[in-house]
């Protein structure tokens, strides 16, 4: 069972494929690393709560905007708007977050000594010709 869990990858390794290079007991410890100076980071929370702040105002602004075009049955629908853009802010943040995780996991798996591109993930173990073949980004010599 646990020989087994190591060496498959499972759906969360799939979509993170930085995780995918090191041993399944290691994914966890790896991914708080990364996660760990993004939950740290004041930029990402001001970002975080810009994001909100601006959704709120500009989807209440353009609710009240819909419900007046609206039959009056209809009207109620402003009261969705703030829920519909936190969704939207949310959304982008988790996207954010994740793009600066992976950037983190990239930069741990140099680390280590696993050659990764920083900019797209390809694993660059092997390679001589001092550019990514993935993204063209050239390579850092240590
Ligand atoms: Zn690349």
């Amino acid at each position: 069972m646990k020989e087994q869990s190591s060496s498959r990858v499972g759906p969360f390794a799939r979509s993170w494929p930085e995780l995918a290079r090191v041993d399944a007991s290691d994914r966890r410890k790896l991914y708080r690393a990364a996660f760990r100076p993004v939950l740290r980071s004041w930029r990402y929370w001001g970002i975080a709560l810009a994001l909100q702040a601006v959704a709120q105002v500009a989807f209440r602004m353009a609710g009240a905007e819909l419900a007046y075009w609206l039959p009056d049955y209809a009207r109620e629908i402003r009261f969705l708007a703030p829920a519909v853009g936190a969704g939207i802010a949310g959304g982008v943040t988790v996207w954010l977050v994740q793009q600066r995780i992976k950037h983190n996991l990239r930069l741990l798996l140099n680390k280590r000594g696993l050659p990764t591109c920083v900019p797209c993930g390809y694993d660059l173990t092997g390679n001589v010709s001092g550019a990514c073949p993935e993204c063209g980004t050239t390579i850092e010599q240590p």
